[in-house]
């Protein structure tokens, strides 16, 4: 790995400068990637803010943009004469006194090359030190729901939702609940994505060579209390979560899928037999994150009726006192209009009724229909609260949560 400081570069070569500003204000901006890509006039630039691209200046020059990605190939320690085949290599950046790790993937393209720059800060979830729920920013009722699902003495606990939606945020959260050191925690992460007091934190996965299952056993032998596995993507793995939570263990494990059944149905699916998970199981907390309209350029909006109904909204909610609002676009945004992230939860907490339909295989809509009578919030309502509220807009809800959720 090679160390470069961008901030001031010795060399005055433009293409170094140019590459050390773009990093640096892609660090400043808070993206998650920076995305370059070859053009017929140059490269456009793009970077992920909240989860979304975003369009930055472009640079023009073919020459120019190929020497910007050859320099950012250099600095990834990949070749970079060779042109004809992805590459993937890694960097260190730094910001004042911090290091930040940085993945760099090189594909080639119709125009000569484009590159993906990843940016793995993990300030997020450290700056707030020990993460607990409440720093979550979930409403009252979602955190009272999880809070009481953590604290059952033993049991599995799911937290789910598609890449990128923060589940790994909320699993720290979970874990923070707990005073640090009043029993062994073991965790299991592809990577470990910050420290935590008093846990044994393992790196499982291909990077680390250690198979996620192979770890768990181990983990099992190590006279635990309470686990953590960021990922449940294989069948062994799975099924020894669910064995751990019947042997009296707190099992805290995060899964791809989009709601809180489709957790259950994929577990199922990997090989679990349902009647253990029906036992094993206390709830499923499926979430999203949505972008926050910018406080600094956040105006009163008015949906058309078209948007309304487009969104399954009747006209009757105008007549309800929802605040809509929306943000025209300034500096501190990038003209997005958006400024941070929100997150909404969806809590399913296990009964008789509803385990008795897990162990049955019952379908998930059989499931859901039980599951709503109870007052099971879908994402697609707490989506709209916020929308309500005039922390998010209407179109950002309907981004992220589909409108027959
Ligand atoms: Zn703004």
């Amino acid at each position: 790995m090679l160390t470069e400081t961008v901030a001031a570069p010795a060399d005055d070569s433009p293409v170094l400068r140019f590459v050390g500003r773009l990093l640096q204000d892609a660090l400043a901006a808070g993206a998650s990637d920076v995305h370059l890509a070859s053009t017929a006039g140059g490269l456009q630039i793009r970077y992920r803010l909240d989860g979304v691209l975003l369009p930055m200046d472009s640079v023009d020059g073919r020459d120019f943009g190929a020497r910007v990605i050859r320099r950012l190939k250099v600095l990834a320690e990949l070749e970079p004469t060779v042109n004809g085949r992805p590459q993937d290599g890694r960097l260190e950046l730094t910001q004042g006194e911090r290091r930040i790790d940085a993945r760099l993937s090189v594909l080639p393209s119709r125009h000569g090359e484009d590159a993906v720059l990843r940016i793995l800060d993990r300030q997020g979830l450290l700056s707030s030190g020990r993460m607990n729920l409440a720093g979550l920013g979930l409403d009252a009722v979602a955190t009272g729901a999880i809070r009481r699902l953590v604290q059952r003495p033993h049991g599995l606990l799911l937290v789910t939702g598609p890449a990128g939606s923060g589940t790994t945020t909320t699993l720290y959260g979970l874990l923070g609940e707990q005073p640090a050191g009043e029993d062994k925690l073991i965790t299991l992460e592809d990577p470990v994505e910050a420290p935590l007091a008093g846990a044994l934190q393992l790196a499982v996965g291909d990077s680390a060579g250690l198979g996620c299952a192979h770890a768990l056993r181990a983990a099992l032998r190590h006279d635990s209390d309470r686990l953590m596995v960021g990922d449940l993507r294989d069948t062994e793995t799975a099924r020894l979560v669910v064995q751990a939570a019947l042997s009296g263990q707190r099992v805290y494990a995060g899964v791809h899928a989009g709601q809180a059944f489709d957790a259950i149905g994929r577990l199922i699916t990997l090989g679990v037999d349902p009647y253990d998970l029906a036992a094993a199981l206390n709830g499923v907390v499926a979430q999203r994150l949505l972008r926050r309209v910018c406080p600094h350029c956040a105006e009163d909006d008015q949906p058309t009726p078209e948007m309304l109904q487009a969104s399954g909204l009747p006209k009757a909610v105008l007549e309800e006192g929802w605040t809509f609002r929306r943000g025209r676009g300034c500096d501190d945004c990038r003209g997005s209009g958006y400024l941070g992230r929100q997150a909404i939860a969806q809590t399913l907490t296990l009964d008789p009724e509803l385990r008795g339909l897990i162990a049955e295989r019952a379908s998930p809509a059989m499931q859901r229909a039980a599951a709503e009578r109870r007052g099971l919030i879908t994402l697609r309502d707490a989506a709209l609260e916020l929308v309500c509220a005039g922390i998010t807009t209407l179109e950002e809800a309907n981004r992220v949560t589909a409108v027959q959720e």
